[in-house]
């Protein structure tokens, strides 16, 4: 889940209220907070898909724009050196390579968008952002 903020609610405490309203368990992939200003997270989320939709829709009354991330990377086939570097940062897995071929493979249904791959592929093959913040 991926949530950008305006700067009236930099002080609201989204996590703690995920938490204790809708029984979520929340991973912080990325934070990015300046208070009175503007502010992001992004969360690796897990719940029943009811109390998934409530907090959206929570949230979305409280006035953040909430989204669902399914993955937000494409990967260049003809730049990928297949090196391996890129799975080393991706800890939920999305990014794997093994035998026999040493491939590099991606499962784009694991991928949280946390962005944490594309500055360490050296042939800069992998793009896609989280979209910035709205100030
Ligand atoms: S953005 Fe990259 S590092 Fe992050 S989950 Fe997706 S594939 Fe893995
Ligand atoms: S770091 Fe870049 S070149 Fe290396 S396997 Fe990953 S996508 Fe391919």
């Amino acid at each position: 889940m991926y949530m950008t903020f305006p700067s009236t609610l930099t002080n609201t405490p989204v996590t703690y209220e995920l938490i204790k309203r809708f029984d979520l368990k929340l991973n912080i992939l990325k934070a990015n907070i300046d208070f009175n200003l503007m502010g992001s997270l992004l969360y690796d989320i897990e719940g029943p898909s009811k109390s998934i939709a409530d907090a959206m829709e929570y949230l979305q009354n409280l006035g953040l724009n909430v989204d669902l991330i399914p993955s937000v990377i494409t990967i260049d086939e003809n730049r990928c050196t297949d090196c391996g570097l890129c799975t080393s940062v991706c800890g939920i897995k999305a990014l794997t390579i093994a035998a026999p071929d040493w491939k590099l493979s991606f499962d784009p249904a694991k991928c949280v968008g946390c962005n944490h791959c594309i500055p360490v592929c050296p042939s800069r093959a992998i793009s896609g952002l989280v979209p910035e913040p709205v100030l």
